[in-house]
């Protein structure tokens, strides 16, 4: 266990870094962010910033050695980043959740594997096999890149009539997996927090709204059934078991029109979705995270307010004075210069009494 004092490496300068530090300051323990590019949300919070690339073994050793333990906060890292840090520090959730994660067709398999649903899909290797597969398509299809793929980057909606080299292309020419388009009623999400111990916290089961790709909303507790908020929590629950995370894990969900849940994506680190714990809950999923990989104990994961969360991407963020008017709204907002369509800029959540 790491008492208060100790530091804790975060890969990754982003708001999820920026979070996860300020979470970490609270509990007494500093953070040192090794980050790509100068003034990043998580550097302009913490004094220890390496700036580097993370192809940069010796640099990485570097960091390595000022700090006690080492997270993520994207899973758009190199493998061999992490292995470069490990001789000297753990890196956590996990080197085999990073490999599983990022690679959407393993992932799929993973998840299939340990019995729990996804969209039908299969692995496009070429612009051939994608041809072949398109004239068997019954209906519409994504097909999207099996790595580095977020917010719906490299992402084609495609059907049978589709012209397979022009959505090869616009998907990026890289390893590909088509899959079945869902018809859902809602999509939900699920954070899971497990110790070094193994023991697990859920949040509850929240329900989220995207525009363009990208989480527009997220609204806690999420409008579905007991049941099928059952079915996303165990089916969360259950995946983090099978891979042995030792941090977050974050799993989004189709709930198609006869309830069955479907997972989409994992992200093992602190999620979009879940940003309105900060405001709702007893511990929110930056504590539970800096619990989690220190061998704290895990802190409840009970809401005592309900919750619509907002994101503020691009140009919304010019509206962030007027949310200050609102008594019952919080803003955050993560210290970016520059507000391009599709960046997420900031967020708002707005508390309600719990239901
Ligand atoms: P992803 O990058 O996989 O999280 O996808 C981003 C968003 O695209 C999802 O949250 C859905 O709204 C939509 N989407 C992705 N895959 C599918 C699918 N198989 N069927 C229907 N919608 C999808």
């Amino acid at each position: 266990m790491l008492s208060p004092g100790a530091t804790i490496g975060i890969l990754g300068g982003g708001q999820l870094g920026r979070m996860t530090a300020l979470a970490a300051a609270r509990l007494g323990f500093r953070t040192h962010i090794f980050a790509t590019e100068v003034d990043s949300p998580g550097s302009q919070v913490t004094p220890l910033v390496t700036i580097g690339r993370f192809d940069d073994a010796a640099a990485l050793r570097r960091f390595a050695e000022t700090v006690d333990v080492v997270t993520y906060e994207t899973e758009n890292i190199p493998l061999e980043t992490v292995s470069a840090i490990l001789p000297i520090r753990p890196v956590l959730p996990g080197a085999e959740v990073l490999r599983v994660t990022q690679d959407r067709l393993l992932e799929k398999d993973f998840i299939r594997g340990i019995g729990v649903g996804t969209a039908p899909y299969q692995a496009i290797n070429n612009v051939e096999e994608l041809h072949a597969a398109l004239l068997g398509l019954e209906g519409r299809a994504i097909l999207k890149s099996v790595r580095m793929g977020y917010d719906g980057k490299g992402q084609v909606a495609v059907d049978r009539l589709s012209d397979a080299g022009v959505a090869w292309r616009q998907m990026g020419g890289a390893q590909g997996i088509l899959e079945g388009f869902v018809e859902f009623r809602c999509e939900v999400s699920v954070i899971v927090a497990r110790g070094l111990d193994g023991a697990v916290a859920a949040y509850p089961a929240v329900e989220n709204h995207h525009a363009h790709h990208i989480l527009d909303r997220t609204i806690a507790p999420a409008r579905v059934s007991s049941a099928v908020a059952a079915a996303a929590e165990a089916a969360a629950l259950g995946i983090a078991n099978a891979l042995d995370v030792k941090g977050l894990l974050a799993v989004e969900m189709f709930v198609t029109r006869d309830d069955r849940v479907l997972v989409n994506e994992l992200a093992p680190r602190p999620h979009n979705s879940g940003h309105w714990t900060m405001d709702a809950c007893y511990t929110d999923q930056f504590e539970q995270l800096v619990r989690a990989i220190t061998g704290l104990p895990l802190g409840s994961t009970d809401r005592h307010s309900d919750a619509e969360m907002r994101n503020l991407i691009g140009p919304e963020v010019e509206t962030w004075a007027s949310w200050l008017e609102q008594p019952r709204t919080k803003l955050h907002l993560y210290g970016k210069k520059d507000a391009p369509v599709g960046r997420k800029m900031g967020h708002v959540t707005t508390l309600k009494p719990r239901s």
